[in-house]
């Protein structure tokens, strides 16, 4: 059967993988309607600079942090939010958040780009704690910073590390609280996290590692942390860094795929003319097909090219995503980059520099074969790591025979109902 070519692609989420993704697509020559709603108010920004330099400069404005993505000839709706789909009558259903009119709009191609909200605790929260995920976010988090509060920052994965940076930027008094026996050690293993430690402590954070948090206090205004064996961190303003849930709620009951962000095909495929990219898409890696989803900006923009391209591909000529993306983070002037997907338990070796000086590049291998790099201040390095994961990663699905295509988890889930997946 021949199928229509296609006119229309919607794009849903405005930020980077959204746009990246429509500046995809013109790219490669696609010279039908683009329509891309986004749900924030504002035009897409780097969202990276959250955490970073617009915390510690009042001066820095959202308009200086707007991404300087413009693909030609798209409409783009801000403040409007979807709410479901329908797909079998491929339709769309949207609110705009300001006026509450409810609306809908036909699908042709779709590509879902939602990304993730923050985690919060199960717990009520008294103002001044924070989270820390738009701009808005960032807005009110600054604005607190102004009166030189003492600062609890609850989780010390990259974004609540890069928090307590720029707050001891500022000269504030910060304490990081973390259920772990190190920061980061769940991305990137114990020995790391230990070095990642003495990096906190050497520029004057403290750190409560080991231990959950069990409330807060004070009721018009937060006073401080109460941990999980009855300690209390006094705090003015508290921010919850304990990571981010795919944006999939619109998704509930549409049938798609849903299991810890949108399952996709190696291409990215959803469905049929339905792709997804960026945080939200839980996809098999090309190294084993094992599922992941990444909160990585390299990976957002890297996602949503190659699901513009398996948009526009003829049937069944899809190419599988296998792009070995990067990811950064900058504390106290130490910068990290880490190419490929380590787990904990990985081998770790200390192969150029040294971990305790944090400089150097740490090598993760798992069956032997290695799996990621870690960079600790050095960018030069970048390039060499990157051909070396995705040569290693080429190498370990050669072994393992993996083959893009071949089970693939799209074709297994979505004959199942919306209630069997338990969306
Ligand atoms: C504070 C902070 C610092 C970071 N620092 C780094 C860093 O140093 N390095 C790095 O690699 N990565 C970093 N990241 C991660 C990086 O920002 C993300 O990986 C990237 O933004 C993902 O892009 P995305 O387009 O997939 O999703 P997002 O940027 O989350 O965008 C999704 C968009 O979709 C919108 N949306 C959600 N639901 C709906 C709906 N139902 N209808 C319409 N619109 C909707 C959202 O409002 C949002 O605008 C950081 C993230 C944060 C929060």
């Amino acid at each position: 059967m021949v199928r229509e070519p296609l006119r229309h692609v919607t794009v849903v989420g405005a930020s980077v993988a959204g746009l990246a993704a429509a500046q995809g697509l013109r790219r490669r020559g696609f010279e039908g309607a683009i329509t891309l709603f986004g749900d924030e108010p504002e035009a897409a920004y780097q969202r990276p600079a959250l955490s970073k330099h617009f915390l510690t400069a009042h001066s820095i404005r959202p308009a200086d942090i707007r991404l300087q993505v413009d693909p030609a000839d798209v409409r783009v709706e801000l403040g409007v939010r979807a709410t479901g789909l329908d797909l079998a009558r491929r339709r769309l259903q949207l609110r705009d958040n300001t006026s509450g009119r409810q609306y809908v709009h036909s699908v042709d191609g779709l590509v879902i780009a939602t990304g993730a909200g923050a985690r919060r605790l199960p717990m009520d929260t008294p103002p001044g704690v924070h989270v820390l995920r738009t701009v808005a976010d960032a807005v009110a988090f600054r604005e607190d910073l102004r009166h030189k509060p003492r600062v609890a920052i609850v989780g010390a994965g990259f974004v609540g590390s890069e928090v307590a940076s720029s707050c001891r930027s500022l000269g504030l008094d910060v304490t990081v609280i973390e259920a772990m026996a190190a920061p980061m050690a769940r991305a990137l293993g114990p020995d790391v996290g230990a070095a990642l430690a003495a990096l906190h402590r050497d520029h004057g954070t403290r750190l409560k590692l080991g231990i959950g948090v069990a409330g807060f206090t004070g009721r018009d205004r937060v006073t401080g942390v109460r941990l999980a064996d009855g300690e209390i961190v006094a705090a003015d303003v508290v921010v919850v860094g304990i990571g981010a849930r795919p944006a999939t709620d619109w998704l509930s009951g549409s049938g798609l795929p849903l299991d810890d962000g949108v399952v996709c095909g190696p291409d990215l495929a959803v469905a049929e003319r339905i792709v997804a990219a960026g945080d939200v898409a839980r996809w098999p890696h090309h190294r084993d097909g094992a599922l992941v989803r990444v909160e990585h900006w390299d990976n957002a923009i890297r996602q949503a090219e190659a699901a513009a391209a398996t948009l526009l591909a003829p049937d069944g000529m899809a190419a599988a995503f296998a792009d070995t993306t990067m990811f950064w983070s900058d504390q106290y002037g130490c910068k990290l980059h880490l190419v490929g997907h380590p787990r904990p338990d990985d081998e770790i070796s200390v192969v150029e520099g040294d971990l305790e000086q944090r400089r150097g590049v740490v090598v993760y291998r798992r069956a032997g074969r290695m799996t990621a790099a870690l960079l600790l201040s050095a960018p030069n390095r970048l390039r060499t790591y990157r051909q070396a994961v995705a040569a290693a990663d080429a190498a370990t699905a050669e072994h393992s025979r993996y083959q893009p295509g071949r089970n693939n988890p799209r074709e297994t889930v979505i004959e199942r109902s919306p209630t069997a997946q338990g969306v």
